[in-house]
């Protein structure tokens, strides 16, 4: 390991991952960001974090879980599945005293309103294994009680995805998870990050996303109009009577005022809102 110390007074990451040994596994979507000034970038884009609990998904070798230390998060709460992990992460919990809590666990299974139940706002943010990255974002969409427990994402996804969670109507893109995201958020890309940033490179470019919770969506049940986006963009290239004919068809779509004939793609958020409320 070098003498040289990283601008907080850590070991650079690089020195991190090789004196623990954390090769990284395909397995659990591990690909590292080692450079701190990416890392605050990406921390950045979650605004001022000084009275904010994070709570971070995957922190691996801490590269971003410093830079939201640094960035002055009031508390960092980092889920870490990788048990070869902790020992990295608990010589930044020391360093940071009291304002680094890391617990060993699975995002999928985990209770985040739970975890970060003190009286400060919540924001999300992590470089999110891509393996489960969809999955927890719609988790965290998808619930039934809304406004939900934070107050903002930041997350890091594969381009393909975070186009897929900003798309608009007409996009070739726009599916699911845009009817989801866009119904409950507002969702924008801040900035690519080429597979360079990583280690080791993924093949893909990644994007970071922030979401921001809409204090009032178009109310709306969430299973229903989970059941009408699956089916109607499970077949997205069909007329929408045929689409939807297993829950209801031609009759849910004239209760709703939608033309028979239009796809799925050309719907308005508003418009799935209309159908799920009609179902
Ligand atoms: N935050 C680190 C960074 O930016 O360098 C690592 C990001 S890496 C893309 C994803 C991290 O998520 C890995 O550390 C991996 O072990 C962890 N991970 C994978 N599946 C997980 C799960 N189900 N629950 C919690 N962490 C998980």
């Amino acid at each position: 390991m070098s003498d040289r110390l990283a601008i907080d007074g850590l070991p650079p990451l690089r020195d991190v991952v090789d004196a623990h040994g954390l090769a990284a596994r395909k397995a659990l979507g591990q690909n590292f960001l080692l450079d701190l000034n990416l890392t605050s970038k990406i921390a950045r884009q979650a605004g001022d974090l000084s009275n904010t609990t994070v709570v971070e998904v995957g922190p691996g070798p801490g590269g971003l879980t410093r830079a939201l230390l640094m960035a002055g998060a009031r508390h960092v709460i980092a889920v870490e599945r990788d048990a070869r992990c902790l020992p990295a992460l608990a010589a930044i919990a020391d360093h940071h005293r009291e304002r680094l809590t890391v617990i060993e666990g699975d995002a999928l299974t985990e209770d985040f309103a739970a975890l970060a139940a003190d009286d400060a706002p919540v924001a999300i943010v992590a470089n999110l294994p891509y393996n489960v990255g969809t999955a927890l974002l719609t988790n965290w969409l998808g619930g039934e009680d809304w406004p939900p427990f934070y107050a903002s994402m930041t997350l890091m996804f594969q381009r393909e995805v975070a186009e897929r969670i900003v798309a608009d109507p007409g996009e070739a893109a726009y599916g699911r998870l845009g009817v989801l995201a866009g119904w409950r958020t507002d969702a924008a890309i801040c900035f690519d990050v080429s597979p360079q940033a990583f280690w080791p490179p993924p093949k893909v470019t990644s994007s970071v996303v922030h979401l921001t919770p809409k204090s009032a969506p178009i109310p709306c049940d969430v299973a229903r109009l989970e059941t009408v986006t699956r089916h109607a963009f499970g077949q997205r290239r069909k007329m929408l009577r045929q689409s939807l004919r297993p829950v209801g068809g031609a009759a849910l779509l004239e209760r709703a005022g939608i033309d028979e004939t239009r796809r799925a793609e050309t719907l308005s958020i508003a418009e799935f809102c209309a159908l799920a409320n009609a179902l």
